[in-house]
C-alpha cells in the first residue's frame, strides 16, 4: 500500500484518482450524462429535461471560524455555494438535503439560527429544504448540503463547450471574498489577544468593520447568481461553457480550458475588481488582482459566449467581457495594461491539502 500523503497530489489530484475508481459505475445507469468533473452531475430525466445535483461541505476551522462568522450568515452561505453550482449549469434549483454533525454541547439556538439562515436563502432561491441527516461530532461543526436542480436540455451548460473566438465573461466583482477574509483573520487575531488578556471585546465584528463591509459581505454572505440565470433564460442566451468561481478566476478558467481543450487570453485592465478589495490589498501591501485570480469564494459566474451574442449581454451592467478563448496551443494568458503577458496556468487556487495558494 502506498503511503504517499494526499498533500503530495493535492485536492485535484485526489479527485482525479477518485474519478478513475468511480468511472465504471456510471455505465450501469444509462441516464447519467455527466459524472465527476463538472459543477454538477447530470442525469437525463426525459428527452427534453435533465436533472442536476451537487454537494458541498463546510467544515469548522477549515471553511469557517465561528468567532468571525455570524451563524445566520453561515447557514445562508451553505445554501448559496450549492445553488451557485446549480447556476453554473444554467439550471434552476429544486430541493436541498442538509446534513449536520454537531458537538453535543452546541445549543438548540445555535442550530435554529443556522437553519433560519438556510431557510432565508432557500426561500430567496425558491428551493425547498426537504431533508437531511443529523449526527454528533467529536470535533467541530460540519455542514453538508446537497442541492438538485432541473434544466431544459438545450439550456444545460457544461465546463466543456468553449471554442476559439468566444468571449470570456464574468459576473459581478472579484477579489472581495479574499479581501474580506484578510480583514476578518486580522480582526480575529486582535479579538483573541484581547480575550487572552482578560479584556472585553465588542463581539459584533461586522459593525466594528463598517469600512470593509462590502468585502466582508462577499466573504460571509455570498449570493448565488440566480438573477443571471433568469436573465439568460429571458433573453435566450446560452453560454458555450460556464463554471462558478469558487477557487479563483485562474484555476476555474483553467477548468473550462482543460475540459473544452482551448486556451484563453484575459485582459488584466478589464477585470472587475471590487474597489474595496483594492483598498484592503493596499493596506496589506498585496495586489488585489491576486485576490481575484487565486483567492476564490467570489461565487460569480465565469462563462463563454459566441461573439455574435455580445449585443445580448451588453445592456447588463453586471456582466463584464474580460477576454477571449484562443486555440489550446496558445495557453492561458493574462495580459497587463502594457501588453505584457503572464501564464495563468501557473497560478493555483487554494488547496486545503497542500495549503498552497
Ligand atoms: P466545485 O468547486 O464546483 O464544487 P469541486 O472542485 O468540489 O467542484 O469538485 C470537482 C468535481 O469533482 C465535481 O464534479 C465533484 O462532484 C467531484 N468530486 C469532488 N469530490 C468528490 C468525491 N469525494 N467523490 C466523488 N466526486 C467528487
Ligand atoms: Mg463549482
Amino acid at each position: 500500500m502506498s503511503l504517499k500523503p494526499i498533500s503530495d497530489i493535492g485536492e485535484f489530484g485526489l479527485i482525479e484518482r477518485i474519478a478513475g475508481i468511480a468511472e465504471p459505475t456510471l455505465e450501469a445507469v444509462p441516464g447519467i450524462a455527466e459524472g465527476i468533473g463538472d459543477d454538477c452531475a447530470v442525469y437525463a430525466l426525459s428527452p427534453s429535461k435533465v436533472q442536476v445535483a451537487t454537494t458541498d461541505l463546510l467544515v469548522e476551522h477549515v471553511h469557517f471560524d465561528l468567532l468571525t462568522t455570524p451563524l445566520q450568515h453561515l447557514g445562508s452561505k451553505a445554501i448559496s455555494v450549492n445553488i451557485s453550482d446549480i447556476c453554473a449549469m444554467n439550471a434552476s434549483p429544486r430541493y436541498a438535503l442538509v446534513s449536520i454533525a454537531l458537538p453535543s454541547k452546541s445549543s438548540v439556538t445555535f442550530v435554529e439560527t443556522l437553519y433560519n439562515g438556510m431557510s432565508e436563502a432557500a426561500r430567496l432561491y425558491k428551493t425547498a429544504l426537504a431533508g437531511g441527516d443529523t449526527s454528533m461530532s467529536l470535533n467541530g461543526t460540519v455542514i453538508s448540503v446537497t442541492v438538485t436542480g432541473e434544466a431544459v436540455k438545450e439550456h444545460l451548460t457544461l465546463r466543456k463547450g468553449a471554442q476559439p473566438g468566444d468571449l470570456v465573461c464574468v459576473t459581478g466583482s472579484l477579489g472581495g471574498a479574499a479581501a474580506g477574509l484578510k480583514v476578518l483573520t486580522r480582526e480575529k487575531g486582535i479579538m483573541v489577544e484581547h480575550l487572552r488578556h482578560g479584556e472585553s471585546y465588542e463581539r459584533d465584528i461586522l459593525s466594528n468593520l463598517k469600512e470593509y463591509d462590502e468585502a466582508i459581505r462577499q466573504q460571509l454572505l455570498p449570493a448565488a447568481r440566480i438573477d443571471i440565470i433568469e436573465f439568460f433564460h429571458k433573453h435566450n442566451i446560452i453560454p458555450t461553457s460556464m463554471i462558478d468561481i469558487s477557487d479563483g478566476l485562474a484555476p476555474d478558467l483553467l477548468h473550462i480550458c482543460r475540459r473544452s481543450e482551448v486556451g484563453a487570453i484575459i485582459e488584466e485592465g478589464k477585470l472587475p475588481i471590487l474597489p474595496q478589495a483594492r483598498h484592503i490589498a493596499d493596506e496589506f501591501q498585496e495586489d488585489a488582482v491576486n485576490y481575484a485570480l487565486s483567492g476564490g469564494e467570489d461565487y460569480q459566474l465565469l462563462f463563454t459566449l459566441k461573439s455574435d451574442q455580445a449585443d445580448l449581454i451588453a445592456p447588463h451592467r453586471d456582466i463584464t467581457v474580460i477576454g477571449r478563448i484562443t486555440p489550446a496551443d496558445e495557453g492561458m494568458l493574462l495580459q497587463d495594461i502594457y501588453g505584457m503577458t503572464i501564464d495563468l496556468e501557473t497560478i493555483e487556487g487554494f488547496d486545503h491539502f497542500t495549503g498552497k495558494e
